[in-house]
């Protein structure tokens, strides 16, 4: 209503009427592209990021890092003995603690930090700004974060553990290609070790 007066005609009415229809289309028309977009960009499991964006986000860090002189990490993490965990529980079952274990990793990191699922039953975090042994204390309270979750099922609580595999962006290294594939070998070390634990790449893997 006019503020003291009258109402407003039914020709102003049908007007406002309009211009609120065309609003509410843009507004539809935005939505619609966001959640496009999320979907391109987001894992529809876990609600992180996708390889794809992950990949596209960890090439931007690398050359960034290379033209600050700024330290960057790269962590891998693989649930371990998933594969018994389906076995076990079921496949819905497995899917929920992939959610829990997105959250988890997640809870650990900070605005700054990139998180994803690389695949299936693996994740991958990208940390500007930390050098090796920042990622390392980081990685600790992730692999203890997953520790603590509790997933149940029929009663029975599901024990979750990961291993993790560290590597730190070496000088000239612009590209994340070399520093993913040492922080996966130290992954593999992480199994070899027994798992539930952290490996961080050595400057060269032999
Ligand atoms: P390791 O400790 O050596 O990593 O053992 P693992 O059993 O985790 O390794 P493996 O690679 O043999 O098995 C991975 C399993 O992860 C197999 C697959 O059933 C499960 N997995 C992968 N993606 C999904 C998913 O989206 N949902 C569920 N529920 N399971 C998945
Ligand atoms: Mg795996
Ligand atoms: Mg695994």
């Amino acid at each position: 209503r006019r503020e003291g007066g009258e109402g407003f005609t039914t020709e102003e009415m049908s007007v406002i009427g309009e211009l609120a229809r065309m609003v509410q289309l843009q507004v539809d028309q935005a939505a619609a592209a966001v959640k496009r977009r999320l979907s391109a960009e987001m894992d529809a499991l876990t609600g992180s990021m996708n390889r794809r964006t992950i990949d596209l986000w960890t090439e931007r860090t690398f050359a960034e890092a290379e033209r600050s002189a700024r330290p960057v990490s790269v962590l891998f993490i693989d649930l371990d003995h998933f594969k018994s965990v389906n076995d076990r529980f079921g496949h819905a079952c497995g899917d929920e603690c992939l959610r829990e274990v997105a959250g988890a990793l997640r809870g650990v990191l900070s605005e700054a930090d990139m998180f994803g699922r690389y695949g299936g039953e693996e994740f991958i975090a990208v940390l500007p700004g930390r050098d090796g042994a920042d990622a390392r204390a980081l990685g600790e309270r992730m692999r203890i974060a997953v520790e603590n979750i509790e997933v149940r099922h029929d009663d029975q609580r599901i024990r979750l553990t990961v291993s993790i595999g560290i590597a730190t962006r070496q000088r000239g290294e612009d590209t994340p290609a070399a520093a993913i594939a040492r922080a996966d070998k130290a992954l593999y070390a992480a199994k070899r070790q027994g798992r539930n634990c952290i490996q961080v790449a050595p400057a060269i893997f032999s």
